[in-house]
């Protein structure tokens, strides 16, 4: 029987559990954090289709409920753009609640072993042959990393992997999450989603979200989230927001989402990446968990058409995955283009109304006068309707060519070709 070693228990490690135990591997997880603290006491908005496509039923009803109309609001806050009355496909989902049900679906013998961190890899040669764990070695097959962005892995592997160890400063967003109790006496706001954008003029984006019972403060900035920001940042939330009090119930750690393009090499003989460990979010917002959940579904899927763990099979994973996502790319190219917009130019596009409520949700697909409200408004629901940008004519090609060039992934692993591939995206990005 092969072994399957998986780091991290996030949903993405629970769920390659599920499937490799279904191929009737030997499967061991290891979860440095406590099981109760693993994932976030709260809602995040995901495509409910994904469950279908993994194969698995919809969670009960208790734990998501339909996603509310966001709301736009230009970095000087003069405009407000409502989305409401804009079809919305996606949920909100409870995330603790989403992994408890993953866990329901595991054998009831299964057990994950929590508060327990993996040390390092074991590689020997050009193979990963297993893991470290309190000073004990555990050989595998196949070790499947799990462990988010800042994976302590990818950068122990030889140079020889073509892995890369870490994202740049400016393909991470550092964010703060609080939620907080109603002001007394405030009525509930008109808009109880709202989206800032260029929050402050800073890099990044900040959000108010108001319940019945609280109020949900995201503030988030590109590669470093100063004190300065978050004080600040929160300061002017309360001022367009009466109703957010400085009382907290929950939350307020800081946290790590990429926003890149998926890594360009995310499997090695016996190792595979997957989820945010492989950058695997929606490169504008961050969202990240239907496309780590596709991407184990694809990895075991490959393993149950061949049970090869070597890089030859575990390539097709890749392939896989890349072809299915092709429009991060081009919203990886829109992200790196936005964040150097000037905020007044943004403005400007609000208060002209350039950017009006149709474009902001995706438009109709008649005639636009510009794209980048369609861009915004597509990249913040995670749809991939590049059509819509046609109009865009300074990024539009750009965002093509690099779709077209991930699209030339080998089809087969030759590690000449792979290395080819991989270099040219990796200098696409470097050079634009
Ligand atoms: C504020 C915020 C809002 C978000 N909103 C959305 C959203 O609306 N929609 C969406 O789809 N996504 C959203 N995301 C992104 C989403 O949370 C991630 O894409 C997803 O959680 C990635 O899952 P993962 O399993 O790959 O990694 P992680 O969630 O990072 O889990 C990795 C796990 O590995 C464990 N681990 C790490 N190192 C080790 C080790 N050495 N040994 C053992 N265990 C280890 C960690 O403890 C952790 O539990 C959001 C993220 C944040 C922070």
């Amino acid at each position: 029987m092969k072994k399957v070693i998986i780091i991290g228990a996030n949903q993405n490690g629970i769920f390659a559990a599920y499937r490799f135990l279904k191929l009737g591997f030997d499967v061991s997880v290891y979860e440095a954090k406590d099981e109760k603290d693993v994932s976030y006491n709260w809602t995040d908005d995901i495509d409910p289709n994904v469950f279908k496509e993994i194969g698995i039923e919809m969670p009960d009803t208790s734990c998501y409920f339909p996603k509310k109309s966001w709301a736009f609001v230009n970095p000087a806050e003069t405009v407000v753009l409502s989305l409401a009355g804009s079809q919305e496909t996606d949920i909100s989902i409870w995330r603790r609640p989403l992994n408890d049900y993953l866990k329901s679906l595991l054998p009831k013998d299964f057990k994950i072993n929590y508060n327990t961190k993996v040390d390092k890899l074991i590689i020997d040669n050009d193979t990963v042959k297993g893991v470290v764990v309190n000073g004990e070695n555990i050989e595998a097959d196949l070790v499947i990393d799990a462990s988010g962005v800042m994976s302590n892995f990818r950068a122990t592997l030889p140079s020889s992997f073509n892995i890369q160890a870490n994202p740049d400063d400016n393909e991470v967003f550092v964010v703060t999450r609080t939620f907080y109790e109603h002001n007394p006496g405030v009525e509930m706001p008109k808009e109880t989603n709202k989206a800032y954008l260029l929050h402050l003029g800073e890099k990044g984006i900040s959000w108010c979200i108001t319940t019945d019972d609280e109020v949900d403060i995201l503030i988030g900035r590109v590669g470093a989230l100063p004190d300065k920001s978050k004080v600040e940042g929160l300061k002017d939330l309360q001022k367009d927001n009466p109703i957010l009090s400085d009382k907290k119930i929950k939350g307020g750690d800081v946290c790590v989402i990429p926003v890149r393009y998926p890594i360009s090499r995310m499997v090695a003989n016996g190792y595979a990446l997957v989820g945010d460990s492989a950058f695997m979010t929606i490169p504008m917002m961050g969202s990240g968990v239907a496309a780590g959940l596709l991407a184990v579904s694809m990895l075991a899927d490959t393993i149950e058409k061949n049970d090869s763990t070597t890089i030859d099979n575990l390539w097709n994973y890749q392939v896989a995955f890349v072809k299915r996502h092709l429009t991060f790319y081009g919203i990886d190219v829109l992200k790196r283009w936005l964040l150097q917009t000037d905020a007044k130019d943004i403005d400007f596009l609000f208060e002209k109304g350039i950017i009006n409520q149709e474009i902001m949700a995706g438009g109709t697909g008649g005639e636009m006068k510009l794209g980048l409200g369609a861009i915004l408004g597509i990249v913040w629901k995670g749809k991939s309707k590049l059509g819509l940008l046609i109009k865009l004519a300074k990024q539009l090609p750009k965002m093509d060519k690099v779709g077209k060039l991930a699209d030339t992934i080998p089809e087969t692993f030759d590690e000449a070709k792979a290395k080819e591939w991989q270099d040219n995206l990796d200098n696409f990005y470097k050079n634009l």
